[in-house]
């Protein structure tokens, strides 16, 4: 053979190879040449669209940030995702997210969540709270209106997450629970995603306070996200006497309710609160659930949540926290130190079998309730639905695939489209709804988040992408790259 021959020979085989290297590799690559019909086309991907029952292999074209095809028949686009052995989910929706910046949106992103929104504890300024985050954002966010924020701003409480002084221990006046409410209703009126409260926080709020509270949401039709007054069994401030407050709260005034991290309030008596909740709907009465797949909690040691006899009332003990800045297991002694110190401690306080039963409860949704600041916190702020698809899902088989996408895609969107028309378009993968896609491999996908290591991505989430822009390109984070948007309800004059 001359070598003419043998180059052509040599130009075919590499031709080969690299074809065989884009069909193998799951990669996502560009063509220059060609861009065909749509900005961005996912190939083969087996597509699981709870809203529709859908779990086919199919292609999806993409284009301004919207999904315009989802076909069987062969499309071509700029950039090219071959998703072939993968899960192409709509993106996951964190209705109870803390964290809201850069740092906190990249864990989010890579554990596969395309929005997150602070809704328990909110901001007392929507305006500015959405200013600060325009452009700056991998993925969407929103926020509620707060009680908690209005009230530490109301009464010049030096806190800040949470209260320490009389946001938490003084009674509001008659005048105040009026500026209160006026501050509720601005905050709806600006597009805040509901009403944010954090009542263990404030145990000074009297009960009419948060009724009162209640009205004005219940002007605007909006949810109410709320960590209720008292966690745990012991009478009469147990976690069934706080959430008979909220549901007669939402029965009374019409406000829907939703009922932050359950497992969290309830324990061993969480069951029982799921009862409360289903009971209460099949009376018309509009109550949502959520939890994290996590047997610990995590707040801060010197707010309210601490008062009174929280070892008797959770059925733990001071070596059952972990102080996070040092790993440390606590004792009376360090308990009472860092109390006045201040920061966040975590508490394993909740039974395996109560978070596996809830996880499995078709009324809950999941979400995280996640923050964490210089990698320091709770790891399900970086793991909650690698953790619900990887451990509960394939391993622990307590619900199906589906099941498990349906808790975090089309169920907050379901929550959320009254007060926010925006998520009739998110949590579903169909023609016209917002390109906010994660694609995973249903046998890899894992938290690595520990409480040791709280700051560790999850894994087996090849590709993520927000309005139609890949923001998780072969596992690995795109570097500034903003598509994210503020999600708002409806904004009155
Ligand atoms: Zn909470």
């Amino acid at each position: 053979m001359n070598s003419n021959t043998f180059l052509h020979i040599h130009k075919i085989a590499i031709g080969l190879l690299l074809l065989l290297i884009i069909f193998t590799n799951n990669s996502c690559t560009r063509s220059e040449g060609a861009r065909g019909d749509f900005d961005v086309v996912i190939l083969n991907g087996r597509v699981i669209n709870p809203a529709s029952n859908l779990d086919d292999v199919k292609n999806i074209g993409i284009k301004n940030g919207k999904v315009q095809i989802i076909t069987k028949k062969e499309i071509v686009g700029g950039t090219v995702i071959e998703a072939g052995g993968l899960v192409v989910s709509p993106g996951f929706i964190d209705i109870h997210q803390h964290g809201q910046d850069a740092e906190n949106y990249r864990y989010k992103v890579m554990d596969g969540v395309t929005t997150a929104l602070e809704l328990e504890m909110g901001t007392s300024d929507i305006d500015a709270w959405y200013s600060e985050r325009e452009d700056k954002a991998i993925i969407n966010h929103g926020v509620s209106i707060g009680h908690v924020p209005l009230r530490i701003e109301l009464m010049h409480d030096p806190g800040g997450f949470a209260p320490v002084a009389d946001a938490a221990y003084k009674a509001a006046s008659e005048d105040e629970i009026g500026l209160l409410k006026k501050g509720i209703e601005m905050g709806l009126d600006q597009g805040a995603i509901g009403v944010g409260f954090g009542l263990m926080y404030t145990p000074a709020s009297s009960h009419w306070e948060i009724l009162e509270m209640f009205r004005a949401a219940a002007k605007h039709n909006a949810p109410c996200y709320v960590h209720i007054r008292y966690a745990g069994l012991k009478e009469p401030n147990s976690c069934i006497a706080a959430l008979g407050e909220v549901i007669s709260a939402a029965a009374v005034s019409g406000a829907p309710l939703h009922v932050v991290h359950i497992t969290s309030m309830g324990f061993s008596l969480t069951p029982q609160m799921l009862q409360m909740i289903s009971e209460a709907r099949s009376h018309g009465i509009d109550v949502s659930v959520e939890c994290y797949p996590y047997t610990a909690t995590q707040t801060l040691i010197e707010s309210a949540v601490y008062d009174g006899d929280w070892r008797g009332s959770w059925g733990i003990d001071y070596s059952d926290l972990l102080w996070i800045e040092t790993g440390e297991r606590l004792t009376e002694e360090s308990f009472a130190k860092y109390r006045k110190t201040g920061g966040m401690v975590i508490a394993h306080s909740i039974p395996e079998e109560v978070v596996k039963s809830t996880i499995a409860n078709p009324m809950v949704i999941i979400a995280s309730d996640g923050m964490i600041t210089d990698g320091k916190g709770h790891p399900r702020g970086a793991g909650s639905f690698s953790r619900l698809l990887g451990k509960y899902v394939r391993e622990e088989k307590i619900i199906s695939l589906q099941e498990g996408l349906r808790k975090i895609t089309i169920m907050p969107a379901q929550r959320l489209e009254t007060i926010a028309p925006a998520f009739k378009n998110k949590g579903r993968i169909s023609v016209g709804a917002d390109a906010d896609i994660t694609i995973f491999d249903p046998d890899q996908i894992i938290d690595q988040a520990t409480y040791e290591e709280p700051s560790k991505y999850s894994k087996g989430i090849p590709y993520v992408l927000v309005n139609g822009v890949v923001v998780v390109d072969e596992g690995k984070l795109v570097e500034n790259v903003y598509p994210g948007k503020g999600v708002r309800g409806v904004v009155r004059d």
